[in-house]
C-alpha cells in the first residue's frame, strides 16, 4: 500500500518536462564549456540603407556551434545563460570577439549588439561595455545596442540609469521587436531612442494582411514624427522589400539582403568599398 501511495505522491514529470529539464541541466553545462572555449562566436547580418542601397552595417548574432558541427541557436541558449548567471561572461565574450572583428571593416560601418533583458537591471553594464571598447579600441560611436521593450519595463529606473551612462559615452540604443510588447508606446514617449526596429512578424504577413500593411505606415510615421530611425527585420521576398521602400522604411535587414554569416565571410568582402557601392538592391 505504502509503495503504491509513494509511487502516487511522488508524481513523475510529464515525459516533456522531464525532457525538457534533463536538456537544460545538458545545456548549462556545456554553456560553461563552450563560454570558455570560444565556441559560442558571433555572425554578423547586414543592415542595409535603403535609401541609399548599401550596406550601414552589421548585427552581430550569437551562434553556438558543438563538437558535432551541430549549431544550436541562441533562442535555446541565452534563456539558459541568463537563469545559470552566465549572461554577464557570455555578453562580455561576444561584445569582445565582435568589436575585434568590427575593428576590421571600414570606419563608416556600425556594429549592432544585442542585450538581454536581465542586464539592463545591472548598473555596472555602462561600465562593463565601455571598459571592453576601450581594451578593443573600438569608438563607442559605432557602437548601437539593441534592448527589448520588456527590458525596460522589469525595472524602469535602472534601466534608465544603465541607458543614460551609454547614451552619454555616445553608444545608440535601438528597441528591438517593436510591436510585440504590451506597451511599446509608453517606452517610446519614456524614452528617446535612436531606432526602432520593427518586429519581423508585421513584415512577414504585411502583403496579406491590409491592416499591417497601414500598422508599418504608421510605424514609419512615428519613427518621422520623432526623430527616430525605423528598421524593418525579416525582409524575405523581393515585395517586401518594395513596399517598405514606397513607404519610406530607412534601414531593412533580412534573409533577401543577406543572411547572418561568419566573420571569415564577411572579411572576405576585401573590396569593401566597391561592394557597397554596388546597389545590393536592383
Ligand atoms: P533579434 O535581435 O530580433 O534578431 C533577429 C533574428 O531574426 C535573428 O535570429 C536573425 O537570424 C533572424 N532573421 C534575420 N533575417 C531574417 C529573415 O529574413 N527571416 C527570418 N525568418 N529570420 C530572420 P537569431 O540569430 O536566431 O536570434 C534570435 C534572437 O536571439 C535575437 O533576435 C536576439 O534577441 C537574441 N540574440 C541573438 N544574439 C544574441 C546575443 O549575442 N546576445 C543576446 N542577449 N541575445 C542575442
Ligand atoms: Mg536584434
Ligand atoms: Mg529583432
Ligand atoms: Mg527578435
Amino acid at each position: 500500500v505504502a509503495k503504491k501511495q509513494g509511487r502516487n505522491l511522488v508524481k513523475p514529470f510529464a515525459p516533456s518536462m522531464q525532457d525538457e529539464l534533463a536538456k537544460r541541466v545538458r545545456i548549462e553545462g556545456d554553456l560553461r564549456a563552450a563560454i570558455r572555449k570560444a565556441e559560442i562566436v558571433p555572425y554578423y547580418q547586414p543592415l542595409v540603407d535603403l535609401k541609399a542601397n548599401k550596406i550601414i552595417g552589421f548585427e552581430a548574432l550569437a551562434r553556438w556551434k558543438t563538437a558535432s558541427g551541430a549549431f544550436i541557436p541562441p533562442s535555446e541558449f541565452i534563456p539558459v545563460a541568463e537563469e545559470a548567471g552566465l549572461i554577464v561572461e557570455l555578453t562580455d565574450h561576444l561584445l569582445r570577439r565582435a568589436c575585434t572583428d568590427a575593428l576590421s571593416w571600414p570606419n563608416e560601418l556600425v556594429l549592432s549588439f544585442n542585450l538581454s533583458p536581465i542586464q539592463l537591471s545591472d548598473r555596472l553594464l555602462g561600465l562593463r561595455i565601455l571598459k571592453i571598447l576601450g581594451d578593443v579600441g573600438f569608438p563607442p560611436h559605432r557602437v548601437e545596442l539593441e534592448v527589448t521593450e520588456s527590458a525596460i519595463i522589469q525595472d524602469a529606473a535602472t534601466a534608465r540609469i544603465v541607458l543614460d551612462d551609454l547614451v552619454n559615452a555616445g553608444i545608440r540604443i535601438a528597441l528591438d521587436d517593436f510591436g510585440t510588447g504590451y506597451s511599446s508606446l509608453s517606452q517610446l514617449s519614456n524614452y528617446r531612442f535612436d531606432k526602432i526596429k520593427i518586429d519581423r512578424s508585421f513584415v512577414a504577413s504585411f502583403e496579406t494582411n491590409d491592416k499591417q500593411d497601414k500598422v508599418i505606415k504608421a510605424i514609419i510615421a512615428l519613427g518621422t514624427g520623432l526623430g527616430v530611425t525605423i528598421t524593418a527585420e525579416g525582409i524575405e521576398e523581393e515585395s517586401q522589400l518594395q513596399r517598405l521602400q514606397d513607404l519610406g522604411c530607412d534601414i531593412g535587414q533580412g534573409y533577401l539582403l543577406g543572411r547572418p554569416a561568419p566573420i571569415e565571410e564577411i572579411a572576405r568582402r576585401s573590396r569593401w568599398h566597391q561592394d557597397f557601392a554596388t546597389p545590393l538592391i536592383a
